[in-house]
C-alpha cells in the first residue's frame, strides 16, 4: 500500500528524521494560512506540493495546462494562487499515465536553501535476504537512471535485521556521501531514522529523494528529508491499524478495490485479453503464453485455490468491466479447485452480464468432466480448448477477428 508524502512525513518524524516544517491542506484558503504561519515562524521560502501517489510531480503537468506539481513561493498569496491551480485538477507525471491523478490535498512546507541533493532509501534486498540502506550523492534526479548509467554511484549497506542499522554503518554511508564535520553524525542519525521507520512500520520501501544538505544561519549546515515516499507491506498491515487508516482509496483502481472485497487477486493491465485463472503461478504462465502467441493480457487474475461460485461470478464481472477487453480466457487446472464450481460460476456470470465476447475455456483436473458438461448443457457460447497452447492460440485468433 502506498501512502502520501504528508503521511510519510508523519511517520518519519516519529522516528527522529529531520524534515522542513509543513502542513497538509485541502483548500487554497487553508494553504494561504499555513503559509502565513510558516512565514511568521521565520522561514524565508515556501514550497507547495501536490499530494498524489506518484513521483515526478516537480516535472509534471496538470491536464489544465498548469506546469509543475511542486512550486517554490515567496508569499502566502503566491501559495494561495498555486493551491487554487492545483486543487481539483489532475496532475500527469511520468508515473501516472495520461489520465493523471486528481489532486485533493496540497502540502505547504518551509523551503530551505538546498546546497546538495542526495538520495537515501531502505528496502529489502531479496538476493541477500537482508534489508539494505541505499544512498547516492546523485539525488533529486531519477534514481533508476543513475542505477542504469552509473551503478557505482549507488552505495549499499546491508543490515543484520537482528541488530538493526549500526551507528558505524550510518557513519560509513555519510562519509561515502562526502558529508563533513557535524554532518557525519547527522547523516548517521538520518539513516538510523530511515531504517527505524522502515522496520517499525513494516514498510517495503522508504525513499528520500532528495535528501538535502541545507544551508542554515551563520553557514551552519544540516540534513533534511525534502521529499518522502513510503510503501507499506500489505501482508503486515493487519499489525498496524493506524497505518491501515492512511489508505486513500481514491488513489487505487476501482476494479482492484472491488476485487479485494471478494478476496480476488486482480491487477489491471493494458492489453485486451482478459484472463481468469486459479493460482498465481498459472496466472503468470497464462499471461506469458498469451504474449507468446502475439496477444496482450488485459489483467492478472488469480481466483485462488478454493473459490466459490459467487467469487467466480464476481471475478467475471470485474474483468468484463474493463472496456478494452475483446475476449476472455479461462484457464483452470483444478487441484483443490472443483472445475464444476468454476463452470457454474461462469454460466451464472455469462447469463447475468449477457456476454457477447468470445469466451475460451480450458478446464483440466478435479471434476473437469462435470465442469465440461455444465458448460455444454448451459446453452452459453463457449470455445473449449485442450491445453494451454491451444487455449492461447484460440483466444489470440478470436481477438484478431
Ligand atoms: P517529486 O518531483 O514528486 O519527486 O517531488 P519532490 O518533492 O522531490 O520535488 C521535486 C524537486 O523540487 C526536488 O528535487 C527539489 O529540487 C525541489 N524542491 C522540492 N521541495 C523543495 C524545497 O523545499 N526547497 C527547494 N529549494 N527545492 C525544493
Ligand atoms: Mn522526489
Amino acid at each position: 500500500m502506498n501512502i502520501h508524502e504528508f503521511q510519510a512525513r508523519q511517520l518519519l518524524a516519529r522516528y527522529g528524521v529531520a524534515l522542513p516544517a509543513g502542513e497538509v491542506c485541502d483548500s487554497a484558503g487553508a494553504a494561504q494560512q499555513a503559509a502565513a504561519k510558516l512565514l511568521a515562524q521565520g522561514c524565508h521560502g515556501l514550497a507547495i506540493k501536490a499530494q498524489i501517489h506518484a513521483g515526478g510531480r516537480g516535472k509534471g503537468t496538470f491536464r489544465s495546462g498548469f506546469q509543475g506539481g511542486v512550486k517554490l513561493c515567496r508569499t502566502a498569496g503566491e501559495v494561495f494562487d498555486n493551491a487554487r491551480a492545483m486543487l481539483g485538477q489532475a496532475l500527469v507525471t511520468k508515473q501516472t499515465g495520461p489520465e493523471g491523478r486528481l489532486v485533493s490535498k496540497v502540502l505547504v512546507t518551509a523551503a530551505p536553501v538546498i546546497k546538495r541533493e542526495l538520495y537515501g532509501a531502505v528496502l529489502l534486498d531479496r538476493a541477500a535476504s537482508r534489508p539494505v540502506v541505499m544512498a547516492s550523492a546523485e539525488g533529486g534526479v531519477d534514481i533508476e537512471e543513475v542505477a542504469a548509467r552509473h551503478p557505482k554511484k549507488i552505495i549499499r549497506e546491508a543490515v543484520d535485521p537482528s541488530a538493526g542499522l549500526m551507528p558505524f554503518q550510518g557513519r560509513k554511508l555519510a562519509v561515502a556521501l562526502e558529508l563533513k564535520g557535524d554532518l557525519i553524525a547527522a547523516g548517521a542519525k538520518m539513516f538510523g531514522g530511515l531504517y527505524k521507520t522502515w522496520r517499525e512500520c513494516d514498510a517495503s520501501l522508504v525513499e528520500i529523494n532528495p535528501l538535502c544538505v541545507i544551508a542554515g544561519p551563520e553557514g551552519k549546515e544540516s540534513l533534511m528529508a525534502v521529499d518522502a515516499k513510503i510503501t507499506l507491506d500489505d501482508n503486515a498491515l493487519y499489525r498496524h491499524p493506524e497505518l491501515q487508516a492512511m489508505r486513500d482509496l481514491a488513489e487505487e483502481s476501482p476494479l482492484e478495490i472491488e476485487a479485494g472485497r471478494h478476496n480476488l487477486n486482480y491487477i489491471k493491465l493494458d492489453g485486451n485479453i482478459a484472463c481468469l485463472v486459479n493460482g498465481a503461478g498459472l496466472a503468470m504462465a497464462t499471461m506469458d503464453i498469451i504474449q507468446h502467441f502475439g496477444g496482450e493480457p488485459a489483467n492478472f487474475l488469480d481466483v485462488g485455490g478454493g473459490a466459490s461460485r459467487e467469487q467466480v461470478a464476481a471475478a467475471f464481472k470485474i474483468i468484463l468491466s474493463d472496456p478494452h477487453v475483446k475476449a476472455i480466457l479461462v484457464n483452470i487446472f483444478g487441484g483443490i479447485m472443483d472445475c464444476n464450481i468454476i463452470a457454474a460460476g461462469i454460466v451464472e456470470a455469462v447469463k447475468e452480464t449477457g456476454l457477447q465476447l468470445p469466451l475460451i475455456v480450458r478446464l483440466e483436473g478435479n471434476n473437469a468432466a462435470a465442469g465440461q458438461q455444465t458448460l455444454a448443457q448451459s446453452g452459453v457460447a463457449i470455445i473449449t480448448a485442450e491445453g494451454m497452447a491451444d487455449a492461447a492460440r484460440k483466444v489470440v485468433k478470436a481477438v484478431e477477428k
